[in-house]
């Protein structure tokens, strides 16, 4: 019965000349998402309020799942909005309202008017009062109760009158597109597809690159990497997924290097790759899933020394989050069953017994002096040679 949604979205820190950015963004990223069902959705704006008006018929819990993959919102309220046909009209429609979606009258409430329209002939208070009279007329179980109700009926007045009294929370954050970009590093565990979600939260869109060890690591572990950048791409938006085959430089430095610098080394390399390809796009940062102790190569001394080879900021949204906190979010968010499914890792396909946990810099540096006959080249190769995937 629901023909629009209102959306709520938080106001603080969007104040001022940039506001119409924000909610410009949240309106394109909000009709994006409804685009993708039925419904033949309409997203507007009018006055610091947006609202999604169905055109057609629509699944309501899939319109409703639609917009809590949307950053910005934080509020989502199914609202009848009806023609201003005098007072009368509206007491009756609001009863009508109440009838249709609270089949159990007891509950407390209060009417909550808010005038945008400043000639319609009743203030605020007259017509909480006057509506709240109606209710307790028309439904004797109902009670008032200004202080704490259980419902609140939003009745507002504009060139329409929306009445809404259900808020259906949205995933907060920062639409995206609003913050820049980032490149993250998207292996198949768990940590950095809820890294990329985190920062795609606070508005930053997002590519991502994916590092493959062909025949070490299979298509279906590839195939997991896909499925989880297109998890995260249902609230990031469209993303390029890069998918760099590794193999020659993991071979390469096995070959060479001390094995106990072998993941360190390695994921230097990585970063280096990602903040190649974060430049190539414009992105102002990369991300990763690191957390801290996690593994050897997420020492405080391993995080330094992965750090030293790039020149970009890397976030590492999770860098203090508990194993468990992270698992949290990935369940939140849907990555966790895709994250578990048990499929190999380039990263630990040649991982040593014992790695270092404190490694000196100098002497990873004299490590790689080994690589100078080939890498250059190698590092070529694997940048001219990567897949790219558009996601979403
Ligand atoms: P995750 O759960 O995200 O895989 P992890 O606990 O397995 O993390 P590592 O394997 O040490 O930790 O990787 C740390 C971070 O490095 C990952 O979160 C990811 O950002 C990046 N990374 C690791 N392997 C790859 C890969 N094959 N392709 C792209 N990024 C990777
Ligand atoms: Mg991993």
């Amino acid at each position: 019965m629901f023909k629009s949604f209102l959306i709520k979205y938080a106001e603080i820190g969007i104040k001022g000349k940039n506001r119409y950015l924000f909610e410009d963004a949240l309106v394109n990223n909000a009709q994006s998402a409804l685009d993708k069902i039925d419904g033949n959705f309409a997203v507007t704006k009018e006055y610091g309020r947006i609202y999604a008006t169905a055109n057609a018929e629509y699944d309501f819990d899939e319109a409703v799942d639609a917009l809590q993959h949307v950053f910005g919102i934080v509020g989502i309220c199914p609202m009848v909005q009806i023609e201003d046909n005098g007072f009368e009209d509206l007491a009756l429609q609001v009863i009508q309202y109440i009838d249709e979606n609270y089949p159990d009258k007891k509950f407390t409430f209060k009417v909550m008017a808010r005038r945008a329209r400043k000639n319609y002939p009743m203030d605020s208070m007259e017509i909480n009062a006057e509506l709240g009279g109606r209710i307790l007329d028309t439904f004797p179980e109902t009670k008032v109760d200004v202080h704490n109700p259980e419902v609140i009926f939003n009745v507002e007045i504009r060139n329409h009158i929306n009445i809404y009294s259900k808020t259906i929370p949205g995933p907060g954050g920062m639409p995206v597109g609003t913050a820049g970009k980032a490149m993250l590093l998207l292996s198949g565990g768990i940590d950095s597809p809820v890294a990329g979600w985190m920062t795609a939260k606070r508005g930053v869109s997002v590519d991502a690159v994916y590092f493959h060890a062909p025949p070490y690591t299979s298509e279906r572990a590839k195939q997991k990497v896909i499925d989880l950048a297109k998890l995260v791409s249902k609230y990031a938006g469209p993303m390029k997924l890069y998918v760099v085959n590794f193999t020659d430089i993991q071979m390469y430095i096995y070959d060479k290097c001390p094995h106990d610098e072998l993941t360190i080394i390695m994921r230097r390399y990585m970063m280096k790759i990602a903040e190649y390809f974060a430049k190539q796009e414009k992105a102002q940062g990369l991300i990763t899933g690191e957390s801290i102790g996690q593994v050897a190569s997420q020492t405080m001394q391993s995080l330094a020394a992965t750090n030293e080879v790039c020149t970009m900021p890397v976030f590492r949204p999770v860098i203090a989050f508990d194993k468990q906190e992270i698992v949290d979010i990935a369940l939140k968010i849907n990555t966790y069953e895709t994250s578990i499914l048990p499929y190999e890792d380039c990263c630990t396909t040649f991982v040593a017994k014992h790695p270092v946990t404190k490694p000196n810099i100098n002497m990873i540096k004299k490590s790689e002096a080994k690589l100078a006959e080939k890498i250059d080249h190698m590092f070529e190769e694997a940048v001219n040679t990567a897949q790219v995937i558009e996601i979403g």
